[in-house]
């Protein structure tokens, strides 16, 4: 199967080894392989990612179908990161979009989603 977040290699050798387990090395791998669990219903792995300070309570009950990712800007300074995406999903056949510019923070080595700026 190929990796739902775009890569057009296969999820067992993309964001599924993430999945397994093992920690994601950038921003953007983490980026990837969390859009791939929202894809997939993971909400165990979105909250493994999500930062403590600002972990919500995730409910995927109305989770849109995620249709593709573009990521358009990823980077790292240290232990901060950010990673530019436009997401894009399906809700009763209609087509929507969202971009944000996420946050990530890098911690005993593991990178963790911290907050995102949606913008419309
Ligand atoms: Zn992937």
């Amino acid at each position: 199967m190929k990796c739902p977040c775009g890569s057009e290699r296969d999820y067992a050798d993309c964001c599924g080894v993430f999945h397994q387990g093992a920690n994601a090395q950038t921003p953007e791998q983490l980026m990837r392989s969390r859009y791939s669990a929202f894809a997939m219903g993971n909400s165990q792995y979105l909250l493994a990612t999500w930062h403590e300070r600002t972990r919500p309570a995730l409910k995927l009950d109305d989770n849109p179908e995620w249709v593709k990712l573009e990521i358009l800007a990823a980077g790292q300074q240290g232990d901060q990161g950010h990673v530019h995406f436009r997401a894009f999903y399906r809700v009763q056949g209609e087509l929507g979009m969202l971009a944000e510019h996420s946050t990530f923070v890098r911690e005993d080595g593991v990178w963790f989603y911290l907050s995102g700026d949606i913008q419309s």
